[in-house]
């Protein structure tokens, strides 16, 4: 979403004659847009801004903002504490991006309840593969979540704004397109969410759809149903679990048991038997013990993600969590990560292994750093390859895998 936003924001600065420059030293303008869902990118981004200083203090005419869910987060307490920073915009405010240029400096922290009618240019580096926004903020209040409090409250983009963004890009040659929303599948705007997908199953020319981030409490038949159908909707899903135990899922507000999820999973398997789940866990979650974390390690043993994001609980300002009793040391939380990383590793090499000797269609976004091709499965998983003829980026070609690794795939074009 933040790398969307971005390409975004440089959308907007490009039709008003920016140009991206790649040496801080040469800009006119820096804006850094920021994440706050874990204290570590927080900390990242402090001492950015920190070095940015030395900057400014040389040159008053540089321009510096703050994007992002820590400007919407600090708000005015942010120039306070580094009185050089210019602009400090929200994540619902990027579309104001130009027009706060206009001013010498300013905050843009309001609740802009517009947000999904505003279309904003992206100026996109991928000319294969594109982000498309179709729903914004959340309503979930998980308690360990700073989102709700940043991004505001769900609200969708009408369906006919989605489908003209997404025929524009077929246009301009893309192939593929990834729905975006902090609960994807709760969209809600004219139509269902299942409903969506279909219409973009019709759009001529375009070749594959995903989304991401799926609810798992918003995840029902009919959207199984239609992705099972709908030829162009890749066999991948991210559905965060976060948590083994349902004593750790109530506390966390997230709506499901374990057993409610695990059914969830049937579905997708039964409907898509080749379909691949990747997940998010919180490790060392308020009042976590080993019981719940074993629990934890069961659930992955047992779903077998072909991949997730694991991260230590971090305490985040306004949510429920951070005020709970029973935090855990850091110690306990590193060590519980390891464990769960060290057998999703397993797991998911194991996986990647049962793909050798297999023939996967790959879009092919262009070329890796070894002068090899490269692109990804319907299915996600990125595969490195060799082939006699030239491709184009943005082909669909069939290839033969070679070798497994836990983090690609490499093969050979049939
Ligand atoms: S669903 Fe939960 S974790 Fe996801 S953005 Fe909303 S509050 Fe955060």
């Amino acid at each position: 979403m933040n790398m969307h936003d971005s390409e975004r924001v440089l959308g907007l600065l490009s039709k008003r004659g920016y140009i991206p420059v790649d040496d801080p030293k040469e800009a006119d303008l820096i804006l850094l847009n920021t994440c706050s869902i874990r204290e570590k990118a927080e900390q990242k981004f402090l001492s950015t801004l920190g070095r940015l200083k030395h900057l400014k203090n040389k040159r008053s005419d540089l321009k510096i903002g703050v994007l992002g869910c820590i400007a919407q987060q600090s708000g005015d307490k942010l120039r306070e504490r580094a009185p050089y920073v210019d602009y400090v915009i929200g994540p619902q405010n990027i579309g104001r991006v130009g027009e706060a240029l206009d001013f010498e400096e300013g905050v843009f922290t309001e609740d802009n309840l517009e947000i999904a009618l505003s279309e904003i240019p992206a100026y996109r580096e991928s000319s294969v593969t594109a982000w498309v926004n179709i729903m914004y903020g959340c309503n979930n209040f998980c308690s360990y979540c700073i989102v709700p409090y940043t991004r505001g409250r769900e609200r969708s983009r009408p369906a006919s704004s989605i489908v003209r963004e997404v025929e524009e890009l077929i246009q301009q040659g893309y192939k593929e397109v990834t729905l975006l929303g902090q609960n994807v599948n709760s969209y809600n705007g004219d139509v269902t969410f299942p409903e969506l997908l279909r219409m973009l199953n019709r759009i001529k020319g375009l070749e594959r759809v995903r989304f991401v981030t799926s609810h798992p409490k918003d995840l029902g038949p009919e959207l199984v149903r239609v992705m099972a159908e709908s030829e162009k909707v890749c066999e991948h899903i991210h559905l965060p679990l976060q948590s083994g135990s349902d004593r750790v899922l109530k506390l966390m507000n997230r709506k499901y048991t374990l057993s409610e999820y695990m059914e969830k999973i049937g579905m997708l398997r039964d409907a898509m038997p080749d379909i691949a789940i990747t997940s998010d866990i919180i490790a060392g979650f308020p009042t976590e013990t080993e019981k719940d974390h074993q629990a934890t390690l069961n659930a992955l043993k047992e779903i077998e993600f072909d991949g997730i994001f694991a991260f230590k609980y971090s305490k985040r300002p306004y949510t429920r969590a951070s005020t709970m009793d029973g935090q855990l040391p850091e110690e306990v939380k590193s060590e519980r990560l390891t464990e769960i990383l060290r057998l999703q590793d397993e797991i998911t090499e194991k996986k990647n292994q049962k793909l050798k000797a297999t023939v996967q269609e790959v879009l092919v976004e262009g070329k890796n750093d070894n002068g090899q091709y490269t692109g990804r499965t319907r299915t996600n998983k990125i595969v490195n390859f060799v082939s006699e003829g030239e491709i184009n980026p943005g082909s669909l070609v069939k290839v033969l895998i070679t070798e497994a690794h836990r983090h690609s795939l490499e093969g050979k074009t049939l």
